[in-house]
C-alpha cells in the first residue's frame, strides 16, 4: 500500500533504499494542537498593527520564521520591508498573545505514534520554527521518556526558517543520519517543502483546517489525515520499509 509512495520518493532523490534510523517530529500542529492558537494570534495581531491577515492565511505561512511572516505582509500592505524594531514590537507582541491562550493539548495520537517509533529503535528528533523556551520545555513535561535536548532543533540553532532546507538538514546532522535514514513528519505546507528539499521521506498529517491538496503539492510523499492515523498505519508502514 505503502510501497509506490517509498518507490517514487527513492526514484525522485536517486536513493537505492530507504532505511529509517529516525524519525524528525515538527512541533506545532503535529505533537501539540497549537495550531489553532498561533494562527489566531498572528492574524489578531497584524491586524492590529495595521497589517491585515486572516487566519486561514496564517495557515499557510505556518513554520516561516516572525520576521519572513512579517516582511510578507509589510511588503504587501506597505511596499517595503519591516524595520527590525517594527519586527521585533510585532513579533512580542504575539508572544504575548500567544502565551495568554490556553495551553494547547497534545495532539491525539501523538504519543501512541511516539511509543510506537521508540520501540521500532528509531531515535526521535524535534524540527520546529519555534524558539520558546516554554514550548521547549513542554516537550520533557507532556512526553515523559522520548525527548533528548541533544536532538532537539529550534529556530535558534539555524539561520534560515522553513520552507529552507537547514532546519531538516540540521535534524539530520544532530541524529547522525542521512536522508535515506530518516522519515518527516509535518502538517505544513512550508514544512513539507523544508523536508523534501532536504531529500528526506515525508509523512504530512493533515491536522488543521487546510485542503489536503495544499500538502500533496507541497511534496509530501504519504498523506494522513491525523496523527491516529498515522499511528494507526505505522505498523504496516514500517512493515513495508
Ligand atoms: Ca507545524
Amino acid at each position: 500500500m505503502y510501497h509506490e509512495a517509498i518507490e517514487k520518493y527513492l526514484l525522485g532523490h536517486g536513493f537505492d533504499a530507504l532505511r529509517p534510523r529516525a524519525v524528525l517530529f515538527d512541533m506545532d500542529g503535529v505533537l501539540f494542537d497549537s495550531m489553532p492558537n498561533h494562527a489566531r494570534s498572528w492574524a489578531q495581531v497584524c491586524t492590529e498593527f495595521g497589517l491585515e491577515m486572516s487566519t486561514e492565511e496564517a495557515y499557510l505561512h505556518e513554520g516561516r520564521t516572525g520576521e519572513a511572516t512579517i516582511n510578507i505582509l509589510t511588503r504587501r500592505h506597505l511596499h517595503r520591508d519591516a524595520t527590525p524594531e517594527e519586527v521585533q514590537q510585532l513579533y512580542e507582541a504575539k508572544c504575548r498573545l500567544f502565551n495568554a491562550c490556553p495551553e494547547a493539548p497534545k495532539m491525539p495520537g501523538a504519543e501512541e505514534l511516539l511509543g510506537r517509533v521508540k520501540a521500532a529503535g528509531l531515535k526521535i528528533v524535534v524540527v520546529t520554527g519555534s524558539g520558546q523556551l516554554s514550548l521547549l520545555e513542554r516537550l520533557t513535561t507532556h512526553y515523559p521518556g522520548f525527548f533528548s535536548p541533544d536532538l532537539i532543533v529550534s529556530s535558534k540553532d539555524v539561520r534560515h526558517g522553513k520552507p529552507h532546507p537547514e532546519p531538516y538538514l540540521m535534524g539530520l546532522q544532530k541524529a547522525g543520519v542521512e536522508p535515506w535514514e530518516a522519515i518527516v513528519v509535518e502538517n505544513a505546507p512550508l514544512g513539507v517543502q523544508a523536508a523534501t528539499a532536504a531529500h528526506i521521506f515525508t509523512v504530512a498529517v493533515n491536522t488543521g483546517p487546510l485542503q489536503p491538496a495544499t500538502l500533496t503539492d507541497a511534496g509530501a510523499d504519504i498523506l494522513f489525515p491525523s496523527m491516529q492515523a498515522f499511528s494507526d498505519a505505522w505498523p504496516q508502514f514500517f512493515g513495508e520499509l
